[in-house]
């Protein structure tokens, strides 16, 4: 086990000084690791190439890189941005040099483009302005993975990016980033993971073509590539390029996580898989399936894995996270009384789901969290409950329990 780094603050909610109706009637907003970008994402400038090339074009234009899917850091709580320059032997001059409609036209599948998602500008600095309202410093994540026509390029990079002391984090989960730093990096990972997996088209297997600063996939109508064989470079016709549908969107699979309460609101339901080190336990969570709204989602789930009954259920908050494409629908429900039986013979996931009294998560909560790789605070108890850490929104959903709800459930 390591030694678990001093966990990050999380973000704040927006506007937290703000009394507004809102806030009286349903508690503050909580905010959870991984959200909280400082970038404005400007999603509407995507198309318009003009401004991605004076975004990468300006002097602060930063870079997050990404080798692998692991990113580069500084150090374990801080990320290595570098300059345009270090990555235009990748990149190349001006990778948004041609509008996306030559780009689609245009299209050489034997040519390979490296990555880059335009991720936003962030408007606590000064420096670049687009059209007079749109200001910040341009932030831009690049795929430098040694592969196809950049591999020379890219393996240089790598060493000496080295040599200045920063390191691709090996890592798989990243959560001792400070939150703002996190939420950019989750943004990055969570867009380059997309377009890895998705190089050909759902409909027709032919090769996609990333456009739209990294947001979209156009499987495009030719491929000069295939007037090596023949006079014509047009491809099969595919159903994507009729309508409007004519490209295919980042995906994000909702999930459910939720706090499950016990009828008379003393106990809480936590369940266990085998693989987790001793006495931790969490919250319940699942994929929404197709066609099922949040709250039956959270029925459905809770009663799959541990045959609870549940009645009302309201959403807490959500959390984005980037491994590989969730957001998390944090949420608490309420058992049905006499629907409180413990039952593990439905879906054979959990080892163990049992109810806890609201001390013993209190007492966890403080002495015991921790990481599923790390070990428990000095205070913790052999014997006694484990929760994962605050960076995990089952931990803000046990914390709002146990604290009468405050957090955004006063109605439960
Ligand atoms: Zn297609």
């Amino acid at each position: 086990m390591s030694t678990p780094l001093p966990l990050p603050d999380l973000p704040e909610p927006a506007h937290p000084e703000v009394e507004s109706m809102l806030s009286r009637k349903f508690g503050k907003e909580i905010a959870n690791y991984f959200s909280g970008s400082p970038l404005n994402r400007v999603s509407f400038l995507r198309p318009d190439h003009t401004f991605l090339s004076a975004a990468l074009n300006h002097p602060s234009a930063t870079f997050l890189l990404f080798k692998n899917l692991e990113p580069l850091i500084e150090s374990p709580t801080a990320l290595g941005y570098v300059k345009y320059e270090d990555v235009k032997p990748i990149l190349g001059d001006d990778p948004f040099a041609t509008s996306e409609e030559d780009l689609v036209k245009e299209y050489n599948s034997h040519k390979y483009f490296p990555l880059v998602i335009f991720l936003g500008l962030d408007e606590r600095k000064e420096g670049f302005v687009y059209k007079e309202h749109y200001k910040g410093q341009p932030y831009f994540a690049v795929d430098v993975t040694p592969k196809e026509s950049v591999t020379e390029a890219a393996e240089k990079l790598v060493k000496e990016l080295e040599g200045r002391g920063l390191t691709f984090s090996k890592g798989r989960m990243n959560l001792s980033m400070p939150a703002q730093e996190a939420a950019i990096y989750a943004e990055a990972r969570h867009l380059l993971d997309w377009n890895l997996r998705n190089p050909f088209c759902a409909t027709c297997g032919h090769a996609t073509l990333s456009i739209n600063g990294g947001f979209k996939r156009s499987c495009p109508p030719s491929d000069i590539a295939k007037t090596l064989l023949s006079q014509d470079p047009s491809r099969p016709p595919c159903a994507t390029r009729t309508g409007i549908s004519n490209i295919s969107f980042p995906r994000t699979d909702p999930t459910v996580i939720m706090a499950v309460v016990s009828s008379d609101g003393q106990k809480l339901l936590l369940g266990r898989q085998k693989r987790w080190p001793p006495y931790w336990y969490s919250t319940l969570a699942g994929f929404l399936e197709p066609a099922e709204s949040v709250e039956e989602a959270v029925r459905r789930e809770v009663w799959e894995e541990s045959g609870i009954h549940l009645g009302r259920v309201v959403i807490h908050s959500t959390q984005p996270w980037p491994y590989p494409a969730n957001l998390m629908i944090g949420a608490i429900g309420q058992a049905v009384p006499g629907g409180e039986e413990v039952h593990l013979g439905h879906d054979a996931e959990l080892e163990d789901a049992k109810w806890f009294s609201l001390d013993e998560v209190r007492e966890a909560l403080r002495v015991g969290t921790s990481g599923l790789g790390e070990g428990p605070g000095p205070e913790y108890k052999e014997g006694g409950l484990r929760v994962p850490p605050k960076t995990a929104i089952a931990n803000q959903l046990m914390s709002a329990v146990v604290n009468g709800f405050v957090g955004g459930s006063a109605n439960l």
